[in-house]
């Protein structure tokens, strides 16, 4: 077990602070600080939590910052444990959020929605988001989160965050959200992250909060890790666990993982046509299909859809004509 960790300075103008998660096992969210010359940049903000709301302000101020200082608020997607607390940073000290424009959507289309009057699906769907972890996800249903502040800008792959005297650098990686982004420090030889690459986890891809026909977030996903793992960059900070070295050699044992993924579905439908909730049931996760809470079946669920997405597009897996619930088979 490593030791929880603590603010720190990690040299050249980047700080980190871990920002709890109440109540998640997932336990805190990796916020960093950049200096630059009009005041520091956060990359990510944390969960909206009174709590998770201290400790940014506390671990900030132990660093010699102070959240009113801050200048702007650079979101690497939508997720309630990244955006969360960007609303109130922005209040606090006047800083702008940015994000990428695909994610911005999503924040949009969730206020539009509390306005229509179904903000309580919208903040459960929000809520649930939280999770990275493969059948493990964190879920913090009971808390139903309002949605993310919108932001003040929007970011496309390849822009320069606003950060004077620094290059930071935009790299668009869909496939945990649609808009997710890394951020790719090149006076820096650093690269952030979010939930795209984690140590020792992977992210939870579903058919996002919408599920389109012509979306394919596995495919995105994994087209996302081959783009990550062509950047030259010494260290990787990422929003959860801890900081690590070898990015190409992570983003591919992740893109590993989902390719064997792909083969244990298409055995599953080998065996007989399946709808996609039997195809959940069978397929093998952390803890038993048995033993799962509705909502991370539900999770689940979404993850054994993305696979299916990901292989009709292959050409692998087809519907079956006609089948009311859909039921699924090999090519
Ligand atoms: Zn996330
Ligand atoms: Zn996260």
């Amino acid at each position: 077990m490593r030791p929880s960790p603590i603010p720190e300075n990690l040299g050249d103008g980047v700080w980190s602070v871990p920002v709890p998660i109440p109540g998640s096992p997932l336990g805190y969210t990796l916020v960093y600080a950049l200096e630059s010359a009009k005041g520091p940049v956060l990359v990510d903000a944390g969960w909206e939590h009174p709590d998770a709301w201290a400790a940014l302000r506390g671990g900030l101020s132990t660093l010699g910052l102070d959240v009113t200082e801050v200048s702007g608020v650079v979101v690497t997607h939508y997720h309630p444990d990244h955006a969360g607390l960007a609303g109130r940073v922005r209040e606090a000290s006047g800083a702008w959020i940015a994000m990428h424009h695909a994610d911005a959507d999503i924040i949009r289309l969730f206020h539009d929605m509390v306005r229509d009057g179904t903000g309580h699906a919208v903040r459960l769907a929000s809520a649930r988001r939280a999770g990275a972890g493969d059948g493990d996800q964190v879920t913090h249903a009971g808390e139903q989160p309002d949605p993310p502040a919108v932001p003040d800008r929007e970011l496309a792959d390849g822009d320069l965050v606003d950060l004077p005297g620094r290059k930071l650098r935009v790299v668009w990686t869909p496939g945990h959200s649609p808009g997710h982004i890394c951020l790719h420090l090149e006076d820096g030889d650093r690269i952030f992250t979010g939930d795209h690459v984690l140590p020792r986890i992977t992210p939870h891809i579903g058919l996002y909060p919408y599920d389109l026909p012509d979306v394919d977030p596995l495919g995105d996903f994994l087209d996302s890790l081959e783009r990550i793992e062509d950047i030259e960059a010494g260290e990787v900070l990422p929003a959860h666990q801890y900081r690590f070295n070898d990015l190409s050699g992570r983003a591919r044992e992740i893109g590993a993982h989902h390719e064997e993924r792909l083969v244990e579905v298409t055995g599953l439908l080998g065996d007989r046509p399946s709808t996609l909730w039997e195809l959940a049931a069978a397929m093998k996760w952390r803890s038993p299909w048995e033993a799962m809470s509705s909502i991370s079946r539900q999770m689940a669920a979404g993850e054994a859809a993305a696979h299916l997405r990901t292989l009709e597009r292959r050409g692998v897996a087809r519907r079956y004509d006609g089948d009311d619930p859909i039921r699924f088979v090999l090519r």
